[in-house]
């Protein structure tokens, strides 16, 4: 937990969000500004600040952000159509919230582009 961040704040339920998904490791909401029809965010309950100061005693939880991807994916209807999984680190990626976070992204069809 870190005092002033929002995603902890959000894992807390100090701060209202649309919970798609909760288990003793990750919390799944949708995101507040979507930017595909499904929009989702996958938050570790431990803080990490992002990919960057992730440490080797922590990474088991990517695997199990992967697992959960999938699950969501499938709960959102996305399993035919295809999704994407998105990861922001730092200045030049444009990471906004300091809580490490995996966007799921689908719903219509990418551009092609990925930056
Ligand atoms: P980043 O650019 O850091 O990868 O993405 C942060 C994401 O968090 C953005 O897509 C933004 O819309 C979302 N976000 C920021 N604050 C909140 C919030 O309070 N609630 C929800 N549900 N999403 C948020
Ligand atoms: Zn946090």
């Amino acid at each position: 937990m870190s005092d002033q961040c929002v995603f902890c704040k959000i894992i807390n339920k100090e701060i209202q969000s649309d919970i798609r998904y909760e288990d003793d490791q990750v919390v799944v909401i949708r995101d507040i500004n979507p930017q595909t029809p499904s929009h989702l965010l996958i938050l570790p309950k431990v803080h990490i600040s992002g990919m960057d100061t992730l440490t080797p005693e922590q990474s088991p939880i990517i695997a199990h952000i992967a697992l959960v991807a999938k699950k969501l994916a499938s709960q959102e209807g996305l399993s035919e159509s295809g999704w994407r999984l998105v990861v922001n680190c730092g200045q030049d990626a444009k990471q906004t919230v300091f809580h490490l976070h995996v966007h799921i992204l689908g719903g219509r069809p990418m551009t092609g582009q990925l930056a």
